[in-house]
């Protein structure tokens, strides 16, 4: 089997034609509006609405600050509990607002949150929930829910891995107080750059539109010291266009990730996330597990071997957010049982996957795994 000539990159955005995009970029050329809620600004907010069933959503310019933003729209204080096993900027949203991350450990069969070790993390300081549905994978949002009930939480979804995502026929950004997306580039549905925040009512929407725009709340009042995270009209355009080639891409991924678990499902050490029925997945991530005992090999031998064979996996998440220097020294990240995560995170591969990806890509690397 040959080496691949390119290099195969964990991810490759997804982009419309150009030519598709010439003519929204004509029309903000024509009416002079780039951005502050702008025509194609309130079409996406309209039209993503629609499409991901949610009540309300505002767009941001990221995720990361959406994430910064929802915090302070709940006016979330003191402690606040969270997986360390997570893109780091799940963390960082809660280092800006001044907020102690508290790390509670994960379950190992999905990589989220687990909820039965929240419960011993709660102290007098703690105010909300922060969970990862890491990898599109939903966490057990009614368990978490019925914790945070019992002591009065707010409950926060990271949800950038979960763009499109369903948990019993409908939309899991409805679970929670809010959901946080991201259409960063490597994300599924993408902006380029740009995020959301999904809430239950029209109210915060409004707040939440105030945050992203200095805290303006009017002409001459501003109600907060609001950021600047406002998503400008060729974000939006893009966000149109992208949307309606969605679905389509959502088919190819789920192609080419049964394709893999085809493969993989015959090499001994090699293990992946099942799915679970009454879920729609949108086969976001291709993360495997490497059991080196039996396979023979290590997690980190075998993400260089298929680096020297032009496959560049990446290794998410790993290192943990906790064992980062800003992070490690906190006695939460000291005193905490993260075993199941640094298992995981020492462990885990993804593979390379987008809706353009050559099949041939997943033979080779099942080849290059069982060659060793
Ligand atoms: C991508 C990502 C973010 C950050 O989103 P940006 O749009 O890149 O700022 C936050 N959390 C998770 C889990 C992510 O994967």
């Amino acid at each position: 089997m040959k080496k691949s000539d390119n290099p195969i990159f964990v991810t490759q955005p997804d982009l419309p034609e150009i030519q598709e995009f010439i003519p929204y970029l004509e029309q903000i050329w024509d009416n002079k509006i780039l951005t502050n809620n702008g025509p194609f600004h309130r079409q996406l907010e309209k039209e993503l609405a629609n499409f991901l069933n949610v009540p309300y959503i505002s767009l941001f310019t990221n995720g990361t600050l959406a994430l910064v933003t929802a915090l302070q729209v709940l006016r979330i204080t003191g402690e606040v509990i969270t997986t360390p096993y997570s893109f780091v900027a799940t963390t960082h949203s809660l280092w800006w607002n001044n907020i102690k991350p508290v790390f509670v450990d994960i379950e190992p069969k999905f990589c989220n949150l687990d909820p039965e070790k929240i419960e011993a993390a709660i102290t007098p300081k703690t105010t909300a929930i922060l969970p990862v549905h890491v990898y599109g994978n939903p966490c057990e949002v009614e368990r978490i829910q019925e914790i945070a009930d019992i002591y009065g939480l707010k409950v926060i979804y990271d949800a950038a891995h979960a763009f499109g995502v369903r948990y019993k026929r409908q939309s899991i950004l409805n679970y929670g107080d809010l959901s946080i997306l991201s259409f960063h580039a490597t994300k599924v549905f993408n902006t380029m750059e740009g995020g959301a925040i999904i809430c239950h009512d029209a109210a915060t929407k409004q707040r939440i539109d105030y945050l992203k725009n200095f805290g303006f709340a009017g002409e001459t009042t501003v109600m907060a010291p609001g950021i600047n995270s406002k998503m400008n009209e060729m974000q939006a355009a893009l966000g149109l266009l992208q949307l309606k080639h969605f679905e389509k891409n959502i088919l190819k991924r789920e192609i080419i990730l049964k394709k893999y678990r085809e493969a993989l499902s015959v090499i001994k050490g090699i293990s992946y996330l099942e799915e679970k029925v009454n879920i729609k997945y949108n086969y976001s991530y291709c993360p495997i597990f490497v059991d080196e005992k039996e396979l023979g090999i290590t997690r980190d031998q075998l993400y260089e071997k298929l680096k020297e064979n032009n496959i560049f996996g990446r290794r998410y998440f790993y290192p943990l957010i906790s064992e980062f220097p800003m992070y490690k020294g906190l006695d939460s990240s000291q005193a905490a049982n993260l075993s199941e995560a640094h298992k995981i995170a020492n462990s885990v591969i993804c593979l390379p996957i987008y809706p353009s990806m050559d099949l041939d890509i997943i033979e080779q690397i099942s080849h290059i795994i069982n060659k060793k």
